[in-house]
């Protein structure tokens, strides 16, 4: 497990609401012993994965057991005005968990039945703490798998919420085009279904879409309908080295403009095969590599493999191996599957920050090749892996938790690699959202979100962190920390006592100070001006959708 880091200059802002003695009385009442306020339960739920450093833990976590607990949970918590931070497993990068608000949290997990399977129509429908292993076991005999795989035993609950994808998206998508309908209840406490089990449907607004990737801000989900798929009938595995990052992706290019279906393509660096090498002892060639798998029939995943040797070699791919038994196959991707333990053992005592950019495929080499060399230039030790069939990417930068410029040098980087990506068409994340990290990050934004967010969300009591430009603008406004910014307490100030008014009035930001900070204020006050403009746009999108999902809400 990574651990927060613990240098207390590094914490992220924190701007708790007041979280009143009646509403944990009425949650006690409610709740009874599935309401815990003991210190080590709080904590446990007040981090992620991330290496950020811990800020106080919610102030209590409810284990919800049906739909009703967390409507109730959820309808108090807006009644007194207090965040709510929906709990999967905890296994998010980008700081999501951290109540830096405030607040409660609902820990999801009791509610992992595996409710409905449709054989016939490829579907299932599940409670959201259900993981994604439980789910690939319990459908087992019915020659069906679900194949989003984001590495970690995540829920479907967390996983929707964080649109997650991993290493077989580029076959077969990611939670975006896998989940067709959602039980959510929503920031007031009302129940309300989406989508339907139907393959296809153009009933006006696809409000699934809308919940999906919404990290818990605007609804917590209760239940998750996801597509299956046929288990193949032949899987096959191949890895191949090469003499440099380009001409694996060139490789990779190849293999998707040519349209090979193939289910997984991962890239590691020459950096990591020597960290996996130390760690597993793999005795792997030092440099780029592809790992691969192909799904279909035995013939077919043969010609996969043939057409994707054929092109590697193309690019000066050498060592080629492929191989159709489960073992055999394990065996190949063992450097994909210790790659992260391998590069924390690499450097003992370190934190990996974790980077996540996703970039067209045409654009790929550019950002990785540009990306590697600042990181080389920064001295600073990173492994890369990437789900590069998709132009997605991570780099994991390993500082040294004691040393404060360490991470800032990977703050830097982090912000240069995003804005590059951005520059090139892409995304600040592929799959890992936007959590803490990524907020104000240019391309995090979209207006009509912008503009929903006041009105499915008012008080912002889900995570009490409201995707506004003008809400935290860490990401834009500091380049090397992110989270040291004393000068945007004006603006946290002017956010947090706005809670008891009407839900718009938090972009009438206030002046900041005078003096060095005073062009981030300008910037935020173009940014509120802009957000204001959004709205507009946004509002009759808003409007209809509100009344779509009045229309939805269950008797
Ligand atoms: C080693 C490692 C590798 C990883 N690799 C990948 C990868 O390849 N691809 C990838 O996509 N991710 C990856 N991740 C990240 C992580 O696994 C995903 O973000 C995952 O989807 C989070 O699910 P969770 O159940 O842990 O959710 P949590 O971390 O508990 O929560 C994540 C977010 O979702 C919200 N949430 C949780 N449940 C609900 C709900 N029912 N309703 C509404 N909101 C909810 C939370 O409030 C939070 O904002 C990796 C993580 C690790 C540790």
């Amino acid at each position: 497990m990574n651990a927060p880091t613990p240098a207390a200059h590094l914490a992220p802002v924190v701007t708790a609401r007041p979280v009143p003695q009646a509403f944990l009385d009425a949650l006690k009442a409610r709740f009874g012993a599935n309401c815990s306020t003991a210190l080590v339960v709080r904590e446990q739920h007040g981090r992620d994965e991330s290496a950020f450093a811990p800020v106080p833990p919610p102030s209590a976590v409810i284990f919800a057991e049906c739909t009703q607990d967390v409507a109730d949970a959820v309808k108090l918590a807006s009644d007194y005005k207090v965040p709510v931070i929906p709990f999967g497993v905890g296994s998010s990068l980008e700081g999501h968990l951290l109540a830096v608000q405030g607040g409660i949290s609902i820990d999801l997990t009791r509610m992992n039945k595996v409710l409905a399977i449709n054989a016939e129509d490829l579907t299932v429908t599940v409670q959201p703490g259900v993981t994604r292993k439980q789910l690939n076991e319990e459908i087992k005999s019915t020659g069906l798998f679900f194949p989003i795989d984001p590495g970690a035993d995540a829920t479907i609950g967390g996983m929707s919420a964080t649109r997650a994808s991993g290493t077989n998206a580029v076959r077969y998508g990611t939670m975006r085009e896998n989940v067709l309908a959602l039980e959510v209840v929503t920031a007031s406490g009302e129940i309300i279904r989406t989508g339907t089990r139907a393959k296809k449907s153009s009933a006006g607004y696809d409000l699934t879409r809308l919940f999906v990737g919404s990290e818990g801000t605007l609804g917590v989900m209760t239940e998750v309908t996801v597509k299956l798929y046929p288990l193949p009938e032949a899987i096959s595995a191949a890895i191949c080295s090469f003499p440099s990052i380009e001409a694996a992706v060139q490789t990779v290019i190849q293999v998707i403009q040519l349209g090979v279906p193939i289910a997984r393509v991962e890239l590691i660096d020459h950096n990591t095969v020597r960290m996996v090498n130390a760690y597993a002892k793999l005795g792997l060639r030092e440099e780029p590599m592809l790992l691969m798998e192909f799904h279909g029939s035995p013939a077919g995943v043969k010609e996969q493999a043939e057409t994707v040797q054929e092109l590697a070699s193309d690019h000066g791919g050498n060592a080629f191996e492929w191989a159709t038994t489960p073992e055999e196959r394990t065996r190949l991707w063992t450097a994909r599957h210790n790659a992260y333990f391998a590069a924390l053992q690499s450097r003992p005592g370190c934190r990996a920050i974790s980077t996540d950019t996703c970039v067209p495929i045409s654009k790929l080499a550019d950002c990785l090749l540009d990306s590697v060399t600042e990181t080389e230039a920064s001295g600073l030790p990173y492994f890369l892996v990437g789900h590069v069939g998709d132009g997605n990417f991570h780099f994991g930068y390993l500082i040294d938790p004691e040393v404060p410029s360490e991470r800032e040098v990977a703050e830097d980087l982090n912000y240069k690699l995003v804005s590059r990506a951005l520059r090139l068409g892409g995304t600040c994340t592929g799959e890992h959202g936007i959590g803490l990290h990524k907020i104000g990050a240019r391309g995090c934004r979209r207006p009509e979100l912008q503009a929903c967010e006041p009105r499915l969300a008012p008080w912002r009591h889900l995570h009490g962190r409201a995707w506004h430009w003008s809400a935290q603008n860490r990401f834009l406004s500091d380049r090397s920390g992110g989270w040291r910014r004393q000068h945007d307490a004006h603006l946290e100030a002017s956010l947090g006592s706005s809670q008891h008014h009407e839900p718009w009035q938090n972009l009438s930001l206030k002046k900041g100070p005078a003096g060095p900070f005073s062009w981030h204020s300008k910037v935020c006050i173009q940014a509120a001006n802009f957000s204001r403009f959004c709205f507009a746009l946004g509002a009759q999108f808003v409007n209809q959708a509100i009344e779509f999902i009045e229309r939805s809400k269950l008797d």
